[in-house]
């Protein structure tokens, strides 16, 4: 019979996401028999990370720091925001080198089957932002997925009245694929070759 503490590590894996039964399985023996040290290492990691980040209070990236770094940077032109949907995507374009702008995170994309609703993607967080910074462009880079165009499009209607330039990267992204697996030169070209909302 399986020791009561094995599967609850068991089922504390399989709630991660892609990760199914028999994989959970397969890690917790192998968190169980690995080096104690490199085990212990993955525990206090993950409480670390845990205990001391948190969402940014005025652009919702996962920071230790509040305000984050970006939101504190003087030398990042406050005129161009890039919305994002997570806080991997902001490192996916921090990584191309050719933004300096300032940043959004939705956390989500809007999904109304799922419950997911302007609420959910910070849209009154980033009103506030755009309340507080002299945006000119804002550049939506979303996902091109149904969700992605649900939320371009909410967004779009909602600064309709606004004299904030909209745009969006480019095509080269096939539709429905996930920011995340794209290569960084594709999202390079689909940021230079950005077009109007
Ligand atoms: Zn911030």
């Amino acid at each position: 019979m399986l020791s009561p503490k094995f599967r609850k590590l068991q089922e504390c894996l399989a709630g991660l996401p892609g990760i199914g039964k028999k994989t959970a399985g397969r890690l917790a023996m192998h968190i169980i028999t690995q080096d104690k040290a490199k085990s212990h290492d993955i525990a206090e990691s993950i409480a670390d990370a845990v205990d001391s980040i948190c969402n940014c209070s005025v652009c919702n990236i996962l920071s230790e720091n509040d305000p984050c770094l970006v939101c504190t940077d003087t030398d990042r032109d406050n005129r161009l925001l890039c919305v994002v949907e997570n806080t991997q995507d902001v490192h996916l374009f921090e990584e191309i080198h050719s933004f300096k702008g300032r940043y959004f995170v939705l956390g989500h994309l809007l999904s109304p089957m799922h419950g997911i609703g302007p609420d959910e993607i910070k849209f009154g967080l980033l009103s506030k932002f755009l309340e507080e910074n002299p945006v000119e462009e804002m550049i939506l880079a979303l996902s091109p997925s149904v969700e992605g165009e649900t939320t371009m499009s909410f967004i779009a209607e909602q600064l309709e009245t606004s004299s904030i330039n909209l745009s969006r990267l480019s095509t080269g992204l096939p539709f429905g694929s996930n920011l995340e697996y794209a290569n960084s030169i594709t999202i390079a070209n689909a940021f230079r070759n950005r077009t109007k909302v």
